[in-house]
């Protein structure tokens, strides 16, 4: 199995980009959203994330899919973001099909979720039990609507538009990530796209990217809420105008809002804002608000005139027998099929799974998923990069510190590229869990799914559970050069 995640390179698609007919010079922006939040009362809402079987009691604050379209030359690129825990790249299909029969112009849609883990189980992992789906098919038809709906309200509102882009990378910002793994790499980068209209001169959109799990929450809490980017879009929508749409970035590892490292203190009270409590996600989306509005106020001006779409579709070797299992039985509700040699691989076998027992599971080699490479150019000079990565990537394969440790599953794997080591721009965007939510990407030197340990802890580390195995990352991070390095 090694040497696949070398050599996948071999087996991707690229993505033409459809032949439009060529716009008017300059930059077109348009923003819309669209309340996503489920009926808790029409039927049973499974939360996602944590453990199973937590049932939503009410809703504290709507959920949404917030939705920038750009159009520069003869492209049109989206990008929508929902407070999901995430959605698979089949749901992104479906909806991408229907952007496709309204707003024909936009020939390249991205749906990323924020990872929220205080909203529908999107995903069926988080039902009832191991085995049983908390995905309520319902509400999934109603959401890939109303995300679409979200991108072509987006798309027929575009008009003239001026762009800044905004960057924070004090040092400081790391401290609003906590990190549960070594080694502790983060990404404390915050980037900022502030667009605002020719004609008017208000605000059309914000786009902050920025890394954190949205769980400050907690696993207690049975109130649907978007969690931190609530505030955060409240703060930059009362303070730019214009919509604001939230895109997480490198979180794997796991960096995190909750944690006493994320020490917060409340200026009404002068105490550190507790974990798991409503003041302490307003006070850190709020926090992350103020930055984005500082990076902008810093930001530079751009006259972006063309857009350089590089996608491809890719094959992932699995190897978490956990979401053979899921996959085989229904969980993610006919969802993710596998595939061998690139073909669909519906086989099933019976296995005898740790602490399970017997079970049926899936025995196709890969799933399918896609990665992507945008850039920003203005007369020809690049001026900012979006890479888009389908599930949750450790930040040291973006950033470089991928480190050997005894008890390692593969002690000699070579490491994978960083992606930010390609990127040649200032403002760097990467975009998680973007058209698809594979979890964890791990490089495959600090894979630890067999005992001992890494640094010979009594217990496993978290993190290989919930990833889809050691050879997604060099699978990404390669395909992902690829596009980049492409000239
Ligand atoms: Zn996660």
């Amino acid at each position: 199995m090694r040497q696949i995640a070398y050599t996948c390179l071999a087996c991707i698609l690229f993505i033409p980009s459809a032949a439009q007919p060529a716009a008017a010079e300059g930059l077109r922006a348009g923003a819309a959203k669209v309340v996503i939040t489920p009926d808790v009362h029409a039927a049973t809402v499974y939360l996602a994330g944590y453990g199973q079987n937590r049932v939503a009691t009410g809703v504290h604050d709507d959920l949404y899919a917030r939705c920038l379209a750009l159009e520069a030359g003869a492209d049109t690129v989206e990008v929508c973001a929902a407070d999901l825990i995430g959605l698979f790249y089949d749901d992104v299909l479906k909806i991408r099909e229907m952007v496709k029969n309204q707003a024909p112009q936009v020939n390249h849609l991205i749906v990323a979720s924020t990872h929220d883990h205080e909203g529908p189980d999107t995903m069926g992992l988080w039902g009832p039990s191991p085995l049983q789906s908390g995905i309520d098919e319902k509400y999934m038809a109603l959401l890939r609507e109303r995300i679409a709906q979200a991108a072509v309200d987006a798309a027929r509102s575009m008009q003239p538009a001026h762009l800044t882009l905004g960057r924070d990378d004090h040092p400081l910002l790391a401290m609003l990530q906590s990190d549960s793994r070594p080694p502790f790499v983060k990404d404390p980068y915050l980037f900022v796209m502030h667009l605002v209209s020719d004609s008017s001169g208000q605000t059309i959109a914000d786009l902050i990217n920025w890394s954190d799990h949205p769980e400050t929450l907690g696993g207690k809490n049975t109130e649907i809420t978007a969690d931190y980017p609530h505030w955060l879009c409240q703060y930059v929508e009362s303070h730019s105008g214009g919509t604001a749409i939230f895109v997480n970035g490198s979180i794997g590892g796991l960096l995190s809002s909750n944690g006493p490292s994320v020490a917060l203190q409340d200026p009404e009270t002068g105490a550190v804002a507790a974990d798991n409590t409503w003041r302490k996600a307003e006070l850190f989306g709020d926090t992350i608000g103020q930055l984005a509005e500082r990076a902008v106020k810093g930001g530079e001006a751009v006259k972006v005139d063309s857009l350089d779409f590089r996608g491809a579709v890719i094959f992932v070797p699995l190897h978490n027998d956990r979401f053979r299992v899921a996959g085989a039985n229904g969980v993610f509700g006919g969802r993710k099929p596998l595939y061998t040699d690139g073909r669909i691989d519906p086989s099933v076998a019976e296995k005898d799974i740790p602490g399970m027992g017997e079970m049926k599971l899936s025995t196709g080699h890969d799933v399918q998923t896609e990665v992507s490479y945008i850039r920003l150019l203005a007369a020809g000079r690049l001026t900012a990069e979006i890479v888009t990565v389908p599930g949750e990537v450790y930040p040291e394969l973006v950033n470089g510190g991928i480190t050997r440790y005894p008890g390692a599953d593969y002690p000699d794997a070579p490491f994978e590229p960083a992606i930010r080591e390609h990127l040649a721009s200032r403002y760097q965007f990467i975009f998680g869990l973007a058209n698809d939510e594979l979890g964890y990407i791990i490089p495959k030197a600090e894979y630890d799914d067999q005992p001992p340990w890494l640094l010979n802890r009594k217990e496993r580390w978290y993190g290989e559970i919930n990833s889809a195995g050691p050879d997604v990352a060099g699978v990404v991070t390669n395909a992902l050069v690829g596009l980049i390095d492409r000239r």
